[in-house]
């Protein structure tokens, strides 16, 4: 079996440069990212002249194609988003229903009924946990971490933390959409009224 060895060397100034980088280093064998890591839902966006540039910036460093790998972007979630839903409700049912507090209880299962059976939250809901990932990891982990050191304040704090964020999120996110629909809405009726013009 062949053997190559390769790196996954720096993108900075296009993904060419990481391809001339690894040949400059006497590389066989290419590791490059599809999107910066940090970016989460990102849709991967080809404009012809990259993938021709990095074409002539491999063959130039005598990497073939088939030694190139490509690294999905660091937090590959394979779950859906109703998976997702799902592990999230039970994490904050778990805790509500360690509080003991009939109010609390209720709060989170009202939550979830609105988050499930309101399609503007639902999709609201989508739209930011499709972005939040992490965030909403860290902030579990905070509950978690105080909880396990019997801090109920701390808890409730970071419980608040966690709430107000997503709130905020959702309310960004319904508000870009409003944006979105007058805008769509502006467009058509002026193009309606620039027919109804050509036809007068
Ligand atoms: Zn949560």
């Amino acid at each position: 079996m062949d053997q190559f060895i390769g790196a996954h060397t720096v993108a900075n100034g296009g993904i060419h440069m990481a391809a001339l980088r690894a040949g400059s280093a006497g590389m066989r064998a290419l590791q490059v990212f599809t999107a910066p890591p940090q970016y989460y839902g990102d849709k991967a966006s080809m404009r012809p002249e990259r993938i021709e540039r990095f074409r002539s910036a491999l063959s130039q460093a005598k990497i073939a194609l088939e030694q190139v790998v490509v690294h999905g972007a660091y937090v590959l979630n394979t779950a859906t988003e109703d998976e997702i839903s799902a592990i999230d409700r039970e994490f904050h049912m778990t805790i509500a229903g360690a509080s003991n507090n009939a109010a609390i209880i209720h709060t989170i299962e009202t939550l979830w009924r609105m988050r499930l059976e309101l399609p503007e939250v639902r999709q609201g809901h989508a739209m930011v946990c499709r972005k939040d990932g992490q965030a909403r990891q860290k902030e579990h982990s905070d509950v978690v971490e105080a909880l396990r050191k019997r801090d109920p304040g701390g808890a409730r704090l970071a419980m608040r933390r966690h709430f107000n964020r997503l709130l905020e999120s959702m309310l960004d996110e319904s508000e870009l959409r409003a944006l979105d629909d007058l805008r769509r809405r502006a467009a058509e009726s002026r193009e309606r009224y620039m027919l109804s013009a050509k036809i007068a």
